[in-house]
């Protein structure tokens, strides 16, 4: 944990003290209304986390060599929307930065999302992306209805490729086959017949300069603002005195798994330091065919860090563990489904963020829902802060 006001031990909750709102997790969708709240609402917010530091799985800190890594996997910050990364530049600066990521297939490291040179260097090809269009033509097959992860691809550019780039990596992470996912998982990634190698293409992409969780210090450091670490709602529930609650974790947790449980993907991390300033080329490489793990991230190239050693991670997606996704699957959709419409019953509680509302969020669309939940609470028509 990084020095400073949320460091070491947690500033502890005054159960006598009335609280306006609680706020259970302190990720970005709980820190984004926490701020919002205390200092444009003028409430009195504890803000609660069963971790024992502050940014959820945003989370960054110098390891013991003075590396800073991302403790939960590579965190890229990208948007398309102004407002939000104005919200957020308010706490942080930037250091620009896109994001690069090489997938290893048939010995080579390649380009991913595939791409012109991702073809031409697989394939040993010399083609124009007029020629790469009509590649793909050929061998995309029809699809009547694209409902899965596997439709998106093989519609698009056939089975070979699918299987060499997407069938693998899918089982490995989400440990179901693409048949049995939505369309939306594999959406994520374009299909390029340009030289563009970037991951994203949002207008804004950059990493805050000294870290997430320099950035979350800043957005929570008001008098405002009492935050309690290794903290679990279930200790707070009864022994504190508040008016409304937001919560932030599984949303199927909060109903005691009342329509049963909502299945969540976790990760395990193994977290490297190596005796060499560098280790691959680019952030993030990813392994679909070999090995047990799916990518390895370089945390130095994501942060502009300059250390004689380097800090690297594997990542092992699993069923057990911290919820980190939820599973887009239609099954789990509607089982959501039930569960927001008990929680609609409860007018005093907000569910917010990627495990609140069970959303395959990334972070600037967790911070535009936290907006949104503050602009709603105070019955405003814009979430646009002042
Ligand atoms: P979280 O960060 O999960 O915070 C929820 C918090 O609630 C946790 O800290 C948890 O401990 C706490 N909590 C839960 N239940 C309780 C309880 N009962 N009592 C107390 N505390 C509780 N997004 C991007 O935009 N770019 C990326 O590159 C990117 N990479 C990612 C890589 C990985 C490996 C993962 C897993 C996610 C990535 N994301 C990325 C998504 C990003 O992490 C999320 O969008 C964002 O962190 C979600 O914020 P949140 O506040 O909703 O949830
Ligand atoms: N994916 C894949 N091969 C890759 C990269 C991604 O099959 O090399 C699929 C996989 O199903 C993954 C999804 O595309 O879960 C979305 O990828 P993204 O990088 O957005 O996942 P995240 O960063 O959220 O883990």
């Amino acid at each position: 944990m990084q020095g400073g006001r949320f460091g070491g031990s947690a500033l502890k909750m005054r159960p006598a003290f009335h609280y306006d709102y609680v706020i259970v997790g302190a990720g970005f969708a709980g820190s984004v209304l926490a701020e919002r709240l205390a200092v444009d609402g003028g409430q009195r917010v504890l803000l609660i986390d069963r971790r024992s530091h502050i940014g959820g799985n945003a989370y960054d800190m110098h390891n013991s060599a003075g590396v800073l890594v991302h403790r939960y996997g590579p965190h890229i910050f990208h948007t398309n929307s102004d407002e939000v990364f104005a919200y957020l530049s308010r706490f942080t600066r930037w250091r620009p930065y896109e994001h690069r990521v090489l997938t290893h297939v048939d010995g080579k490291l390649l380009p991913m999302p595939i791409n012109l040179d991702t073809i031409n260097r697989l394939y040993d090809l010399d083609l124009t992306s007029a020629q790469l269009e009509r590649f793909f033509e050929a061998r995309a097959e029809p699809v009547a209805a694209i409902r899965t992860s596997e439709d998106v691809i093989v519609s698009r550019i056939g089975r070979e490729l699918y299987e060499k780039f997407f069938r693998n990596y899918t089982r490995k992470q989400w440990g179901l086959d693409p048949r049995r996912l939505d369309a939306s998982v594999t959406s994520r990634l374009p299909i390029r017949t340009n030289r563009d190698d970037r991951y994203f293409t949002d207008v804004h992409q950059a990493m805050p300069l000294l870290g997430y969780t320099r950035m979350f210090e800043n957005m929570l450091d008001h008098p405002g603002i009492t935050v309690s670490l290794q903290t679990d709602f279930i200790d707070v529930s009864s022994a504190v005195r508040y008016q409304s609650l937001i919560y932030t974790g599984p949303i199927d947790e909060y109903f005691d798994h009342r329509y049963g449980k909502l299945p969540y993907r976790s990760l395990r991390f193994e977290h490297v330091t190596l005796e060499q300033p560098w280790f691959q080329d680019v952030a993030v490489v990813n392994f679909p065919n070999e090995h047990r793990f799916t990518r390895i991230t370089e945390y130095k190239h994501l942060t502009g860090q300059q250390h004689r050693k380097t800090s690297i991670s594997y990542e092992f997606a699993q069923s057990e563990g911290d919820p980190y996704y939820p599973v887009p699957q239609p099954e789990n959709a509607s089982l959501y489904k039930r569960y927001k419409l008990l929680a609609e019953g409860y007018s005093n509680v907000h569910f917010v963020g990627r495990l609140g509302t069970y959303k395959y969020y990334n972070m600037d669309q967790v911070v535009g829902q936290a907006l949104t939940t503050y602009a709603k609470i105070n019955g405003a028509q814009s979430w646009i802060p002042a």
